[in-house]
């Protein structure tokens, strides 16, 4: 079944609490944390977030962007070979959007799994079947999706659900002076995909619909990235805080720019150790 599934499926109802018992009672728990999690966590610096789940237990914490070089790969293909243009299918309430309104648009629904269900299928794949992955993210729908699609992702909840937690956490960590923010490798190489994602073709419903009214003539690029909240995910419901969308725009862009110096102080560093 496509993201964003079929209408009147329930929302998966399982809360962090549960997890946390699910991990002490020794199932092995993945993490695919959505895009903005810089955003939805701030002011808690981005790699306290992996810290504070790995110590926690769960046994791998990774960005949900980590699969987006191949996903989009295969959309270049499928837009050379396919059918001219394609809609993503990230959103699943634009995919439900074009399901129910714009029934002719179904064949330019990107037919691969979306980026959330792509990295629980790698997951899965690298760590084992009986390996459970949570997704946190932005918005109940992607609760749907996942029930929508089964044995793919086990739990999704949104920063907003798990946000006083981690708070809590790490209000804990820095008073036992537990915290290293240095011990993270995160992949400088994934910087491009974590920028891209803060550009859509078109975010917010109205403007959403506009695009689709048009369709199938003039698509204003092969590949297009429609997204129901206004500002895209970083729009969406899940975040918790008050910044508005610059500022979490901004948090995002400073998470890239933190990992870019980073790793230039390495290569730094490493240049200096081979000339010694
Ligand atoms: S754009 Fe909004 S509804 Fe769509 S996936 Fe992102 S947060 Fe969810």
């Amino acid at each position: 079944m496509q993201p964003g599934g079929a209408a009147g499926i329930k929302k998966t109802t399982v809360g962090l609490s549960q997890i946390i018992g699910d991990l002490r009672a020794g199932v092995p728990v993945a993490v695919s944390l959505a895009p903005s999690f810089p955003a939805a966590f701030s002011p808690l610096p981005p790699v306290a977030v992996f810290q504070i789940l790995r110590e926690a237990g769960f046994v791998s914490v990774e960005e949900t962007v980590s699969v987006l070089p191949g996903i989009i790969e295969e959309r270049k293909r499928l837009a050379r070979n396919g059918l001219g243009f394609y809609i993503a299918n990230s959103c699943p309430v634009v995919v439900s959007l074009v399901n129910r309104k714009y029934p002719h648009l179904r064949p330019h629904i990107f037919p691969g799994l979306s980026p959330m269900l792509s990295h629980a299928a790698l997951l899965k794949k690298r760590l084992g079947n009986s390996t459970k992955v949570l997704f946190i993210g932005l918005c109940g729908a992607k609760k749907k999706e996942a029930v929508a699609n089964p044995g793919l992702v086990d739990y999704v909840l949104t920063f907003r659900e798990v946000k006083p937690w981690f708070e809590e956490r790490y209000r804990a960590a820095r008073q036992a002076h537990s915290l290293s923010l240095h011990g993270w490798r995160l992949d400088p190489s994934l910087n491009g995909v974590r920028q891209a994602v803060l550009a859509t073709a078109a975010s917010g419903r109205q403007a959403v619909e506009a695009v689709l009214d048009r369709l199938p003539v003039d698509p204003p690029g092969p590949f297009l990235e429609l997204l129901n909240c206004p500002g895209g995910c970083l729009g969406g419901p899940g975040i918790p805080d008050k910044l508005g969308l610059a500022e979490r725009r901004k948090t995002v862009e400073q998470y890239v720019a933190w990992i870019e110096e980073r790793q230039a102080r390495e290569v730094c560093a490493s240049e200096k150790a081979n000339s010694a």
